[in-house]
């Protein structure tokens, strides 16, 4: 995409979040993230419901990049949380399909790397980044988000030209492990996967893509039969996917930052996976509290 053409500029955009869906839901009950008009981002669902509007997010290309900041963090080291986000993508990636075969998509490990910021660029090399934040939360939704997917966007199109994780390992610690469970690494990284490869959130409780995560579980690992139809929707199983796969990220590979500024992107925003409180009666409620708030961050970033 070319720099400085408004044209060029309003076509991408950041995508964000994700309202929670109420509705009736069935078998094959899911929901992928879209490009609605005027820039915003919504979420169109099978089956259909009120509010559906845009075109779907996806990756054009079968094979897509992913890299972990060098650093990790101090309570998962970069070995173990590069394990776990290999686990995270192959569970969606060979998930197996209704039709048979699995999604034609394949994951490349091209980290870790030094950038540490969410960022595209149109100008230089980008990576999509799984960064921990240690240090604090630089993102709305203090105490209750657990992690966050930006993902960049053609808004006329849906192709995803970029995505970028943040875990706020700030203030909760994330576990490895399948005892002791504290905040279960591999099941919000799941969940953040189904993100970064285009879905958004479902309704039942049980499918990992539902919104909220109950601290101590291990349940959002494995994927349930609407995140599989989900994940087969947008990837559907077909030719075999050349060896020569080309997982270069959009304008180049860059494992340092390019330093571009917000405003090199039309929009920005966020999707995050909010944690479940304790009492039951709350947790819609404080889960639509930080996504209401990430929407309007967006729009503010959106000028
Ligand atoms: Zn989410």
């Amino acid at each position: 995409m070319r720099a400085g053409s408004r044209a060029a500029a309003r076509a991408v955009a950041v995508a964000s979040a994700i309202a929670l869906s109420l509705g009736a839901v069935g078998a094959d009950a899911y929901c992928r993230t879209t490009s609605c008009e005027g820039g915003s981002t919504g979420a169109r669902c099978v089956p259909a419901q009120a509010g559906d509007c845009g075109v779907e997010l996806h990756w054009p290309s079968p094979c897509v990049s992913f890299d972990l900041q060098k650093d990790a963090s101090s309570d998962v080291s970069l070995d173990s949380a590069t394990a776990v986000f290999h686990a995270a993508f192959a569970s969606w990636t060979t998930a197996s399909c209704a039709s048979g075969g699995t999604p034609r998509m394949e994951m490349v490990d091209l980290g870790p790397v030094a950038c540490d910021k969410h960022e595209y660029s149109q100008q230089q090399g980008n990576a999509n980044l799984i960064v921990f934040r240690d240090k604090s939360w630089p993102h709305a939704g203090q105490g209750s988000t657990l992690a966050l997917t930006t993902v960049t966007f053609n808004l006329d199109t849906g192709e995803i030209y970029d995505a970028d994780m943040e875990l706020n390992s700030a203030q909760v610690t994330f576990t490895t492990v399948d005892t002791a469970v504290e905040f279960d690494l591999l099941s919000v990284a799941t969940h953040e996967c189904g993100h970064f490869l285009g879905l958004s959130h479902a309704a039942l409780p049980d499918a990992t893509m539902y919104a909220d995560y109950k601290p101590h579980s291990t349940s959002l690992r494995s994927l349930n039969e609407d995140d599989i139809a989900a994940i087969c929707a947008v990837y559907p199983p077909g030719e075999a996917i050349p060896e020569a796969c080309d997982a270069t990220p959009r304008h180049g590979f860059s494992s340092e930052c390019a330093g571009a500024k917000p405003e090199d992107a039309a929009t920005t925003g966020s999707c995050t996976i909010a944690r479940s409180p304790r009492t039951s009666g709350s947790i819609a409620a404080l889960a639509l509290i930080a996504l209401g708030a990430l929407a309007v961050g967006a729009r503010r970033r959106c000028g």
